[in-house]
């Protein structure tokens, strides 16, 4: 397989066949973000021959286990993977003809394929006609993974994410009237000290607006290499406690009023967590809790310390 660099996807796509459209990300200006710097290029897309011999690779490993008891391991008309998820930090960013392009090869290679999905800015919906969305939903894309951070609009300036918080409304109203479903990440932490129950606020809000399927929680681990350390060293910027994350991600949860799944899973977080909104809301908020005064700022402060990689 053509992998370049380190490969992230969501943890809910473990089952999906990850298979690199992209490497790197055009944006690459999000001041806490070290994700893509072990690439030698800020971004690139995958040339389709990679595509296609990538494809053709994964077919081979999924190939009926009927015809690999018979001894026929190489056979390759029959594939087992009903979803793909493209690789690299904003797959969605490709132009239109070049994201059908790409679903053309999947489906001649999964023609069961149901669905393919992958990270997207929410800046590469906004760069995306109507028309060319629903051709995009016909094409199978569904389930992406929009990391909107926040919905507070003085984080996101200052984090230099490239929108505000009202196109997170304007693009997900668009991808919704296509048929394109959604998942997001929040990350806690992003307003920075003495603004965590603020910017959970001003997230409730813009999120309420809207209708992902999950509200997936990250949690704001700062390294030395991105410029956000040189913010804090600079005394521009403060980051919060531990406990004031999870007291802002508290502020979140309490503040929704839509339906989704609430998820907290994924390296940032010392606690996995996940429960169905609203039902689960109170058990959530009372997890929370527990993590606050039973594991407390120390023990949560020296998980992320000693968290070399995300
Ligand atoms: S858009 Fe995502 S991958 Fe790109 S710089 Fe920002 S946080 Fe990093």
């Amino acid at each position: 397989m053509h992998y370049t660099g380190t490969i992230w996807r969501p943890p809910y796509e473990t089952g999906s066949l990850i298979v690199e459209a992209t490497a790197g990300c055009t944006h690459h200006k999000c001041k806490f973000c070290t994700l893509y710097e072990d690439l030698p290029f800020k971004f690139k897309p995958a040339p389709k021959e990679h595509i296609e011999a990538d494809l053709l690779e994964a077919q081979t490993w999924y190939h009926d286990p009927l015809r690999k008891a018979e001894g026929r391991l190489f056979e390759i008309d029959k594939a087992s993977y009903d979803r793909v998820f493209l690789s690299g930090a904003n797959p969605f960013g490709l132009k239109a003809k070049h994201l059908l392009e790409i679903a053309d090869l999947v489906h001649e290679y999964f023609p069961e394929c149901e669905s393919i999905g992958c990270f997207s800015r929410v800046t590469d919906v906004t760069c995306k006609s109507d028309a060319e969305l629903r051709e995009l939903a016909a094409a199978g894309y569904d389930g992406l993974t929009l990391g909107i951070e926040t919905g507070d609009d003085d984080a996101l300036a200052f984090m230099d994410k490239g929108y505000e918080a009202k196109e997170i409304v304007e693009q997900c109203a668009r991808l919704d009237a296509a048929g394109i479903s959604y998942a997001f990440f929040y990350l806690a932490g992003i307003s920075g000290k003495g603004r965590g129950i603020e910017g959970a606020r001003r997230t409730a809000v813009v999120v309420n607006q809207t209708n992902p399927w999950l509200v997936g929680v990250n949690m704001l681990t700062i390294y030395p290499s991105s410029e956000l350390y040189e913010e804090i060293v600079a005394g521009s910027w403060q980051e919060e406690m531990e406990v004031e994350k999870y007291e802002e991600v508290k502020e979140l949860v309490a503040n929704l009023t839509i339906e989704t799944e609430f998820a907290m899973l994924g390296a940032s977080n010392p606690v996995m967590l996940r429960g169905r909104l609203p039902e689960r809301k109170e058990q959530i908020t009372s997890a929370l809790d527990s993590i606050i005064n039973d594991i407390g700022e120390e023990r949560l402060r020296s998980y992320r310390s000693n968290l070399r990689h995300l």
